[in-house]
């Protein structure tokens, strides 16, 4: 299973597919992308191999900015319907996730009694908090920073607001993730492996610190809000 994102100038979907290749090695039984332009976002995944994935890909959509996932199923069969990326029940934020929800259960039942799910993943939990804490009044930012100190497990996350058109909200627990640095771009990446296609640069994620992606700027923070300042290493790998 893995995570890429993509923001800057260049269309996404290529990067983000390869990228995905990167990262078949790790073992997975279904893929997804989602896209994000003027029109909103645009999700595209499937059950079966990335050569699958390809194949639905709609290649008129254009985007600058992206996250796509490989799925090793824990909760919820394999399926077209379980396979990340997850959208809230408005639609207006997508999520990714590699690692295990451990108290969804509770969660959903203690925040979300009212909200229809469509998978059957610890995931969409997730995804949904962050859309009910921002019913309730929160900054995006915020509602995510909540929805993290509530999940017991672990996860890589990466997420996109379609009011946000500019920024890829990530965060980790107990799950790789890294931030690769470009210039007029950035990405993010489970491996740097998937990601030399574009750089060779990368930062590394600690555990329970979020970070907030935008093609000219990486913020990383710690649950507390906190500004963390972390220096960047050159992967030395053959891409
Ligand atoms: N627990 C999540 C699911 O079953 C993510 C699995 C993964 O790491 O790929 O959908």
């Amino acid at each position: 299973c893995g995570i890429v994102g993509y923001i800057g100038l260049n269309d996404t979907k290529e990067i983000l597919l390869k990228g995905l290749e990167k990262l078949e090695y790790r073992g997975y039984d279904s893929a997804g992308i989602a896209v994000m332009n003027e029109n909103g976002v645009h999700v595209f995944k499937e059950k079966g191999r990335i050569a699958d994935l390809r194949e639905i890909v709609d290649l008129n959509v254009m985007a600058n900015i992206g996250i796509g996932h490989t799925r090793w199923a824990t909760h919820g069969v394999p399926s077209r319907t379980n396979s990340h990326p997850h959208q809230s029940a408005s639609g207006r934020f997508t999520l990714v996730h590699n690692g295990v929800i451990e108290n969804y259960d509770l969660l959903k039942r203690e925040y979300l009694a009212d909200v229809t799910f469509v998978s059957e993943t610890d995931t969409e939990v997730i995804v949904q908090m962050v859309e009910k804490f921002v019913h309730e009044g929160l900054e995006v930012l915020e509602a995510f920073r909540k929805t993290l100190g509530l999940l017991h497990g672990s996860y890589a996350l990466a997420l996109l607001d379609e009011q946000n058109s500019d920024t890829i909200f990530v965060a980790k627990n107990k799950s790789p993730l890294l931030v690769g640095l470009g210039s007029d771009f950035n990405v993010v990446a489970s491996d740097a492996m998937a990601m030399l296609q574009v750089t060779n640069e990368y930062v590394e994620l600690m555990d329970k610190e979020i970070v907030i992606v935008t093609k000219n700027d990486v913020t990383i923070q710690n649950l507390a809000g906190e500004t963390v300042t972390r220096t960047s290493y050159i992967a030395e790998l053959d891409a």
